[in-house]
Parts: structure tokens; C-alpha cells; sequence
């Protein structure tokens, strides 16, 4: 049966991972995983998350099924954190929410809707972008196409070369956009680029797929989710994807949403009732845990309070070691201009390290990035940086 099965490539990312488990050196440094570290080195458990659950455990709940499309207090959380308190669409009924499997989740279950209303186009994505995404369309049956999207030499968006490429895309083509804190570049558009993004969608009938995983690493909750407040004001129908696995430090709960938005509230019901298809005949209905507490920090002011402010302590590390990095590479004698680092948002940086620096990097110093150069920010302390910039010097020399 299974003689002729090929044997897969590894995931880049976590192959990377189970790499570096494997290195037996003291001082290795993993710079490829998309994970937040704090100071120590760990992943942090957030004080809001720990005091979320302590409320749970003692309530003793029962875990039977929750709804197809996940409880009403997270999905309704999630539409607030996304929309903002005061939105239109809320009250008018035009935003379908879904708890999903992370943003993984979101976008596989987004895909496979789309996929059913039988457009037959493609999605198109950034090139370069988050490795999953063109591998969850795929599996949901699309034909996947690039668009110009980073720029290799000032580091940032080409944003004529995005303009001219979502200007070519055919009709009811799916544009994945990212929200904020593109993975894997960190090069993010201005307010004005998104307004003039969301005259193509219009004017080219296209359907935007924002994904937003990394909301509040760059400058705040409500400022990154600009992109999203933007689309809600555009009369347009799209969707979002939103994850709290970095910013609730909750990557192993699966903790993510669907959100969709549609012309009418009517519209909405018969969209939620395809949704909850889709969804039954996947997982049937999602887990409790994960989402209990994400409603619990969301909905509670002294929780939502003590998040923020450690969501903010997350970002300012972050931030820190992007100034650190650019800091400590020039004091080590490296002439190239790495002020880029600092302009790039999120958790990554391309670093514009080539493959080959990349592969001299994991094997004389045991510090791991992924071959496209793209290192993760967040996972730089204040033991490992000084190690970390004189080893670039070095294969940058
Ligand atoms: N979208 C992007 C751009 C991501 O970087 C990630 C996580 N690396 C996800 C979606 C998925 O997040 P999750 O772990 O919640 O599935």
C-alpha cells in the first residue's frame, strides 16, 4: 500500500527546529522558529493567561460541544478587537465570526469557502511570503500565483511593482494580504498604500483575504489593525484571519478566527450557515479551552488591562533588539547600512544574509535562521546578541 509513498521534505521551519534540538552546543541560538522569547530565552505563560485560567479551573465547567461556529463571548470579542467598539458592520449584523484552529485554521477554513462559491480563480500571495500560505490553498484546490510585494534592495515594499501586479489579477481573484508585521520581511505598506490597495480590490473586483497574526507587535492593537478599520470602511465583502498564538503567547492552544464580511445581514446568516458546513465536516466544532480563555482576557477590563500591558512589554522588547542588532552589527566593524532592521515591523527581519552565510552561521556558530535570511527578531536576548552580531560580522565580512 505504501511502497511507493515519497518521502516529504522536511517543513523548512520546524526541520529547522527539530535541527537545532539535535545541536548539542551550549550556546546555539535558534533565529528561524516564529515564536516570541523573552529575555530568558523562554516562551512566556502571560500573567493574563494564568489568572484567565485559574478562573476556569475553579468554575468546575463541564466540556461538552460548543457551537459549530465557536462561543458567541470569543466570537463577539474577536469582531470588537478587530472592528473596533463602536463599528457599523458589528451593528448591522455584517460580520460572520468563527473560531478556528489558529490562523492556520482560518485560513484553511476561509479557502475552503471561498473555493465553494466556484469562482474558479486563484489566490494570489506576496512573494516572498509565510510558508503555509501558498500550501493551505493549494490543499483547499487553488491555483496559487505571486505578486510583487518586497523590495531586495531598499528592504521595504515595492509598492509600484505590488500596485502594477494586483492591478493585473483577474476577477474575483482571492488577495491575501498581511494585516500587519509581514512574515517573512517585517516590510509593511503605509495607511495611504492600503486606501490605494483597496481602490484595485474595488476597481478590480477582487477578494481581500486580510490575515492578521501579529496584532499589536508593531505599534499597538488598535493601531496595527488599521488595515483591517480601512477595509471595514470600504463598502467592500472580505475576510480576515486572525490569530492570538503570538500576541496571548497561546501557540499551542490554537486559539484563532474567521471573520467575514458581507453587504447585509441577511447575507450573513446564509454565509454563516455555509460556514458551519465547512466547518462540521472538518473538525465539527472547535475546542474550549483556548478560546474560554482568550474571551475570558478580552472581555474582563483587568485582564484586558494587565494583557495590554504585557503585550506592550513584548513589543518594546522587540524593538529593543532591532536598535540592539543594527547597533551592535556596526560596532562590530559591519559597513553595509542594517539601519532597515529598525524600520521593519514584527517579529522578523530579512536580513539579507545569503543562503551560504545562512548554512556558515548554523554550522561554525550553531545559530539557525532560515536560508532565505530571514531571522527572528523576537528570539534575540540580551545573552545571545553580542554572540549573534560578531558571528554576522564575521560571514558578512
Ligand atoms: N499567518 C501568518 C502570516 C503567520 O506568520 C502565522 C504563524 N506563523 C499564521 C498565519 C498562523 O498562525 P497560527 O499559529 O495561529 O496558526
Amino acid at each position: 500500500l505504501f511502497a511507493s509513498v515519497q518521502l516529504a521534505p522536511k517543513d523548512p521551519i520546524f526541520g529547522l527546529t527539530e535541527s537545532y534540538v539535535a545541536d548539542q552546543r551550549p550556546d546555539k541560538v535558534n533565529l528561524g522558529v516564529g515564536v516570541y522569547y523573552t529575555d530568558e530565552g523562554k516562551v512566556p505563560l502571560l500573567k493574563a493567561v494564568i489568572k484567565a485560567e485559574e478562573a476556569i479551573v475553579a468554575k468546575q465547567s463541564p466540556r461538552s460541544y460548543i457551537p459549530i461556529e465557536g462561543p458567541n463571548p470569543f466570537n463577539s470579542a474577536v469582531q470588537t478587537l478587530l472592528f473596533g467598539a463602536q463599528s457599523t458592520l458589528i451593528q448591522e449584523g455584517r460580520v460572520v465570526t468563527a473560531e478556528c484552529l489558529g490562523g492556520t485554521g482560518a485560513l484553511r477554513v476561509g479557502a475552503d469557502f471561498i473555493k465553494r462559491l466556484n469562482l474558479n480563480a486563484p489566490c494570489a500571495i506576496t512573494n516572498p511570503t509565510w510558508e503555509n500560505h501558498r500550501g493551505i490553498f493549494e490543499s483547499a484546490g487553488f491555483e496559487v500565483i505571486d505578486y510583487t510585494y518586497f523590495d531586495g534592495q531598499t528592504r521595504g515594499v515595492d509598492f509600484a511593482g505590488m500596485v502594477k501586479s494586483l492591478e493585473s489579477l483577474k476577477q474575483n481573484t482571492t488577495v491575501l494580504l498581511h494585516a500587519c508585521c509581514h512574515n517573512p520581511t517585517g516590510a509593511d505598506i503605509t495607511e495611504a498604500q492600503w486606501a490605494q490597495v483597496i481602490e484595485i480590490c474595488k476597481a478590480k473586483q477582487l477578494i481581500p483575504f486580510l490575515d492578521i497574526a501579529y496584532q499589536g507587535f508593531a505599534d499597538g492593537i488598535e493601531q496595527d489593525g488599521i488595515a483591517v478599520r480601512l477595509f471595514a470602511q470600504s463598502g467592500l465583502s472580505f475576510f480576515v484571519s486572525s490569530s492570538f498564538s503570538k500576541s496571548l503567547s497561546l501557540y499551542g492552544e490554537r486559539v484563532g478566527a474567521l471573520s467575514i464580511v458581507t453587504q447585509s445581514k441577511d447575507e450573513s446568516i446564509r454565509v454563516l450557515s455555509q460556514l458551519k458546513r465547512v466547518i462540521r465536516t472538518n473538525y465539527s466544532n472547535p475546542p474550549t479551552h483556548g478560546a474560554a480563555i482568550t474571551a475570558a482576557i478580552l472581555n474582563t477590563p483587568e485582564l484586558r488591562k494587565m494583557w495590554e500591558e504585557e503585550l506592550a512589554e513584548m513589543r518594546d522588547r522587540i524593538k529593543a533588539m532591532r536598535q540592539g542588532l543594527v547597533e551592535k552589527l556596526a560596532a562590530a566593524g559591519v559597513k553595509q547600512d542594517f539601519s532597515f532592521i529598525n524600520t521593519q515591523r514584527g517579529m522578523f527581519s530579512y536580513s539579507g544574509l545569503t543562503a551560504a552565510q545562512v548554512e556558515t552561521l548554523q554550522k561554525e556558530d550553531g545559530i539557525y535562521a532560515l536560508s532565505t535570511g530571514r531571522i527572528c527578531v523576537a528570539a534575540l536576548n540580551t545573552k545571545n546578541i553580542d554572540r549573534v552580531a560578531k558571528a554576522i560580522a564575521r560571514v558578512l565580512a
